[in-house]
């Protein structure tokens, strides 16, 4: 297997085999996300996936399933993930599901039917970075979408069979936009009607430092009390019908874990019971 730059995945695809199909991601000019940042977004060549596959199909065993990387492979054309998947199906028979990065611009740039067809050759759910519901956070860290567009998304994966495993990130709209953004995101989700959901934490984390998430420069990254007040209000005012809730990734404070809305008034505990000190100033 060939990979190029750093290879980012879901924590939850931590078992699955990664084949890179695209290099970094189609849009890259979201002002918080360095992940792709020194990569110029391209296509594969479809051989040298195919040869990736065929590889891994003799020496690679143990993987339940296969996550396409980079940063939004629902970006390729169709005739090449709809070869990729067919390959797939041929050298894998008792793989169980494969998985993408997903952004929602290029769910809206695809067809219903060709959703469809990704389903039937086993992609069964999609992670997408929804970020936060409000129209004026997401056009302030260039989002390049709308809420409405986010929901419209969402209804063309599920009427398409595909899960959708959804992203917000605490921190987002600042001191300022904080409680918009949170009841906002509330609302997008409540309409989305996720499978999976997770609460990530907004750092800087890159030598670039500090992105210019607004222009006026009043900017302050979120406070662990921030956090846990974004995280209660986001839990309070979700009313989802099967949801499974995480706070489990590398930037989180503190660890969530829970299925919305049964499992709504635990997590609420949970959340009120947590130490209010900042873990990142002991
Ligand atoms: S669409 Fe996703 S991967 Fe691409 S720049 Fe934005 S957050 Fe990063």
């Amino acid at each position: 297997m060939r990979y190029e730059g750093m290879i980012y995945r879901p924590p939850s695809e931590a078992d699955s085999l990664l084949v890179q199909a695209t290099i970094g991601c189609s849009w890259n000019r979201c002002t918080f996300c360095s992940m792709y940042r020194d990569k110029k977004y391209r296509v594969r060549p479809l051989d040298e996936v195919m040869a990736d596959l065929r590889e891994a199909a003799s020496s690679v065993g143990g993987f339940r399933r296969i996550f396409l990387c980079d940063g939004d492979a629902l970006a390729l054309p169709m005739p090449f993930l709809t070869a990729v998947l067919e390959e797939i199906g041929r050298l894998f028979p008792r793989l169980d599901a494969v998985r993408i990065y997903a952004s929602a611009r290029n769910v809206l740039n695809k067809r219903q039917d060709e959703l469809r067809s990704l389903a039937a050759l086993g992609v069964d759910m999609a992670y997408i970075g929804l970020e936060s519901g409000s129209d004026r956070v997401l056009s302030a860290v260039n989002k390049g979408i709308t809420a409405r567009e986010m929901v419209d998304s969402a209804v063309m994966l599920r009427d398409a069979g595909i899960k959708q495993s959804i992203s917000v990130i605490a921190g987002l709209g600042g001191e300022e936009l904080w409680e918009e953004h949170i009841l906002e995101t509330a609302n997008v989700l409540n309409a989305m009607q996720p499978e999976y959901l997770g609460m990530l934490v907004l750092h800087t984390g890159d030598d670039a430092g500090p992105a210019p998430l607004f222009d006026d420069g009043s900017f302050r990254l979120p406070t662990f009390r921030q956090v846990l007040a974004e995280t209660r209000l986001l839990i309070e005012k979700l009313e989802l019908k099967d949801c499974l809730f995480t706070s489990a990734h590398v930037s989180n404070y503190f660890y969530l874990r829970g299925r919305l809305s049964r499992e709504k008034q635990k997590l609420l505990r949970e959340i009120d019971a947590a130490p209010l000190d900042d873990p990142l100033r002991a």
